[in-house]
């Protein structure tokens, strides 16, 4: 048992702005809370506008042909990932510790899940620095013709509170492997840990421009990012709606490229042959991981009739038997949710479940007096028009659905207009591929949840987003393909 620091030293408070601490040009701060007490951690140095066009220029720089981070070979490129990889490693217990106080999660999850993900992921990307190859292609005439794969530029990137750190690495990984230059906003909820990460990126010896990290808010900071004409690529994550004001943005503007990962409202599909226990897990880790703050939750848990009665009493219990506490303690599951907003927003659709005629078998209220603490929450008899049955509603409150069939089910499955993840419980392997091939989802996972792996592609079918990341696929979004064809000699 690796024992949490309660109290982690807030080291960096400033913009990181060309491997540089800097103040805000307009001088302004922000409070950063701790979900679990309602008290303050620190006052964060909010960056806008002004600071966003400077760190652009600051990234420019790093770009220019000749740059250091330009002639940085592909295969050394790797390395300084690596080293990056390395300090993460080296801090993995002050960065746990600091993204529970953070943003609430148990430390036992930040530790032994979310730091062990990210360090992955920045191995995994280090390792394609110098794999990222183009095509010669065959051509009529004298021409021989040839791809290059190259960064897209500068990158904006802006992030969501959930997985500080790990949806950091999804951003950072890929754009350093293909060579790119980042100015990225954490969410104004949490951006101590991606300020940490900056310390790191400058001790690993990343050149100065190459990342620059702006905390701020989103309306002023991350419009900037969006609005920017000279950032070259808008990758975000986060509610559908600002994704569809950052798509607009870059329409508005100069034609960025745009990659999204949005929301969710994911199905996971019960079949009466199924192994009940392990339908059980995959259920209940599928909603309640992370306090239900998942883009992908499994919040639409469909049980067929035959099982439905004895299937929802287990998951009644084991939901009834998590631990909700402080997220330093080794046996607690869930901390609070991420703030006051939230909170307020998941009460409000408990209250809609219930008005609306759902049946609440657990759960239901806040936890104690202090802290966003919400008790995990089962509604059973939801159907598709209640609110609770077709909002991304981000916390832990867990609907059952009755069904009969396949078809029924499927349908089912598909009225919603997001399409991020789905799952099956099944010993059948014939559902199993009638149901993954024709639900709307970019992934589906088959007696299990929320498996992630830095080489498997993650995104969203439909209103669920654009574009994947992670894997080989995370790759395309951050180079241009550029042709070029060249006139050989006519006689040799
Ligand atoms: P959000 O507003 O979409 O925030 C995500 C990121 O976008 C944050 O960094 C945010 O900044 C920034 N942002 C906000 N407005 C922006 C704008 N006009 N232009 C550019 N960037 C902007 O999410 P939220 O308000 O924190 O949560 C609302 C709901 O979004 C949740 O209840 C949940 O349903 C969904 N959500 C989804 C994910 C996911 O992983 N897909 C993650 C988080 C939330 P600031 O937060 O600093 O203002
Ligand atoms: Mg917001």
């Amino acid at each position: 048992m690796v024992t949490p620091i309660r109290n982690p030293d807030i080291k960096f408070k400033q913009l990181f702005i060309n491997n540089e601490w800097v103040n805000a040009i307009s001088g302004k701060t922000f409070p950063v809370l701790n979900p679990a007490t309602e008290g303050k951690i620190a006052d964060i140095q909010e960056g806008d506008k002004a600071d966003v066009d400077k760190a652009v220029d600051a990234a420019k720089k790093a770009f220019e042909p000749g740059s250091a981070w330009r002639i940085t070979n592909a295969s050394d490129r790797g390395c300084l990932m690596n080293k990056l990889a390395d300090l993460i490693e080296r801090d993995r217990l002050y960065l746990a510790s600091l993204e529970s106080l953070d943003n609430g999660k148990p430390f036992n999850d930040s530790y032994n899940i979310d730091l062990v993900l990210v360090i992955k992921c920045i191995r995994y990307y280090a390792g394609w620095t110098d794999k990222i190859c183009g095509k010669t292609i065959p051509m009529d005439g004298e021409f021989f013709c040839y791809t290059r794969h190259e960064p897209v530029g500068i990158c904006g990137q802006i992030i969501p509170w959930n997985f500080p750190l790990l949806m950091m690495a999804w951003k950072l990984g890929p754009a350093l492997a293909c060579g790119n230059v980042v100015v990225l906003k954490p969410a104004e909820q949490t951006p101590l840990t991606a300020l940490y990460i900056a310390s790191l990126i400058k001790e690993a010896g990343f050149p100065p421009g190459v990342v620059n990290v702006i905390p701020g808010y989103g309306p002023t900071a991350g419009a900037a990012i969006s609005e920017h004409n000279d950032i070259d690529k808008v990758a975000f994550t986060g509610s559908t709606e600002v994704g569809q004001i950052v798509m607009q943005a870059a329409a508005r503007t100069n034609l960025k490229r745009v990659t999204l990962e949005l929301g969710g409202k994911s199905p996971n599909v019960v079949f009466a042959d199924a192994d009940l226990d392990i339908a059980v897990n995959a259920c209940h880790n599928g909603l309640f991981f992370n306090m239900g703050q998942c883009c992908c939750a499994a919040s639409r848990t469909y049980v067929q009739e035959e099982v439905y009665d004895a299937f929802t009493k287990k998951l009644v219990e084991k939901a009834s038997s998590r631990v909700v506490g402080d997220p330093f303690e080794s046996n607690t599951m869930s901390g609070p949710q991420v703030d006051k907003e939230q909170f307020d927003k998941i009460l409000n659709l408990i209250e809609a479940g219930v008005q609306q005629g759902a049946k609440l078998e657990c759960g239901g209220k806040r936890q104690g007096s202090e802290g966003y603490f919400i008790q995990p929450t089962v509604f059973t008899g939801v159907t598709e028009d209640m609110r609770i049955g077709k909002e991304e509603i981000f916390g832990p409150v867990m609907q059952v659905i009755k069904f009969k069939t396949m078809d029924e089910v499927i349908k089912r499955a598909n009225t919603t207009h997001y399409g991020l993840a789905a799952a099956i419980c099944t010993k059948d392997i014939d559902k199993v591929m009638t149901y993954s091939s024709q639900v709307k989802a970019g992934t589906v996972w088959v007696n299990s949840f929320n498996v992630f792996g830095a080489q498997c592609p993650f995104g969203g079918f439909k209103m669920s987003g654009i574009g994947r990341e992670l894997g080989e696929y995370g790759l395309h979004d951050y180079s241009e393909v550029k042709t070029v064809i060249i006139k050989t000699p006519t006689k040799l």
